[in-house]
């Protein structure tokens, strides 16, 4: 078993990613937006904003009160969109219930969407144009790329139909002519579909959901989970049970955690590059 070593290898990317910034004279700046103290959201945004220093990108948070209103948000996000220094505006999910989630990610100008999550990202994605590509799927095919593991006519599966995740990986990895079959929390029978699987791809949040029985030998595995169980870090998919039968297979933490901070990172890069050669 090879270990698909998502720490490492971002560390290795994010190093050539500070080389180019380095080389700008002004620095690209990512403004992330947090609501509340969920402690996941604290934490992650910890992690982004170390990453993104180490990289020479500035960051801004906006740490926002839980019971902000909507309009408040509203204008803030308006005045970020329209701010020449911003390059890349992050809402950090998930917001409280009583604002608007898909209108506020459909304000932030597409042009400033470092998740790659806006609709209009999104829409061209699926229409196999050049655009953003989602944080976590483009850190997925990144590390696959990393490690040369073949995708063209390999069986894919994916579990997990999510915008963020389960569908744009489903759509990047059919454009690279894997054969992709979805599967969700209706799929009967999943256990007979994923053990179809060359590259088994989980995302669905529920821990160590995927055993060693519902996977075949020298199997791909990309485990995207992050579940909080006794206070550890534990995937979508039995690690310990399946290591001995993965030919490769991602840790749970430093798997594709560390590589979805680094696509944010790159995506920021590109934004900024791209505004400059406007
Ligand atoms: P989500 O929570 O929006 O949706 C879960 C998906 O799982 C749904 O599509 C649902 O159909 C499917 N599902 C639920 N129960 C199922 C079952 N019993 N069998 C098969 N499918 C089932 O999904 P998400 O936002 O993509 O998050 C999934 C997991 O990935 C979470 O643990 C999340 O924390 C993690 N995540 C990790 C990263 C990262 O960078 N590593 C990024 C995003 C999400």
């Amino acid at each position: 078993m090879i270990l698909l070593d998502g720490k490492m290898v971002s560390e290795e990317l994010n190093l050539k990613l500070k080389n180019k910034v380095d080389s700008f004279d002004v620095k690209p700046q990512l403004d992330i937006i947090l609501i509340g103290n969920n402690p996941a959201s604290l934490s992650y945004v910890k992690g982004k904003k170390k990453a993104a220093s180490l990289v020479g990108i500035t960051t801004n948070l906006h740490h926002l009160d839980e019971n902000i209103s909507q309009e408040e948000v509203e204008r803030l996000i308006n005045s970020l969109n329209q701010d020449e220094k911003v390059d890349g505006i992050l809402l950090q999910l998930p917001i409280p219930k009583h604002l608007d989630q898909e209108y506020l990610m459909d304000l932030i100008a597409y042009e400033k969407d470092p998740d790659g999550f806006h609709v209009v990202n999104q829409g061209k994605l699926f229409q196999k144009r050049k655009t953003i590509y989602p944080a976590t799927p483009k850190g997925i095919m990144t590390l696959l790329d990393y490690y040369n593991i073949p995708i063209e006519g390999k069986s894919v599966v994916v579990v997990g139909r999510s915008n963020i995740v389960g569908m744009p990986i489903s759509k990047m990895l059919l454009d690279r002519n894997a054969t992709v079959t979805i599967c969700h929390s209706k799929t009967k029978n999943i256990k007979e579909i994923t053990k179809t699987a060359d590259i088994l791809v989980v995302a669905i949040g529920i821990p160590k959901f995927i055993t060693k029985d519902m996977v075949k030998q020298d199997v791909v595995l990309v485990d995207v989970g992050i579940n909080r169980v006794d206070e550890k870090l534990v995937g979508d998919a039995d690690f310990d049970e399946i290591k001995d039968i993965a030919s490769y297979i991602t840790p749970v933490p430093k798997g594709v955690g560390p590589m979805t901070i680094h696509s944010l990172l790159f995506n920021t890069v590109l934004l900024y590059e791209s505004k400059n050669t406007k």
